[in-house]
């Protein structure tokens, strides 16, 4: 059989299939294998692109971080954790909140991004969606948690604001 020369980095291997995907068929079927429908991660941003309307997003609170107020430890310092996600996701928190359109709608959103460490940031959540004004006084918004999880301990204190 002929070697056929396949461009690097256009195809992945399904991580529960092992089947050849084309990266872009998976970005245009928002991460889902479309062979066998194994989800992939959708990063923060990723997934605040596939929910809201173009260019809409507005950050907010960004300088919100979680706190460690149990002086919590494991195999390496929760600082160090810390300075490790924001240098590997360029977030400052597991969580991006912000205003945007989905679908013409006014909407408040609080996204996890799956990359940085999980399971922390839900005090920022908390703290941040509900003391965001609206986009107008009485404008009705929703406001929609995208969250991940691998079943970590929560091991995030108060949050703060950097
Ligand atoms: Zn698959």
């Amino acid at each position: 059989m002929p070697k056929v020369d396949v461009p690097q980095g256009l195809w992945l291997s399904c991580d529960a299939c092992a089947k050849m995907i084309f990266k872009k068929v998976l970005e245009e079927n928002q991460r889902v294998c479309p062979e066998c429908g194994h989800h992939y991660r959708v990063d923060a941003r990723t997934r605040i692109k596939q929910l809201c309307d173009p260019d809409t997003f507005e950050e907010f609170n960004a300088e919100l971080v979680s706190t460690n107020p149990l002086d919590w430890t494991d195999s390496k310092p929760y600082e160090a954790r810390q300075a490790d996600a924001r240098q590997k996701t360029g977030l400052t928190e597991a969580v991006l909140t912000g205003r945007a359109y989905v679908k013409g709608r006014a909407a408040i959103l609080a996204v996890m991004d799956p990359f940085f460490i999980m399971n922390i940031g839900l005090d920022a959540i908390k703290a941040s969606a509900p003391t965001e004004a609206p986009f107008r006084p009485n404008q009705r918004v929703s406001i929609r948690y995208c969250t991940v999880t691998n079943n970590a301990k929560n091991n995030a204190g108060p949050a703060r604001r950097a």
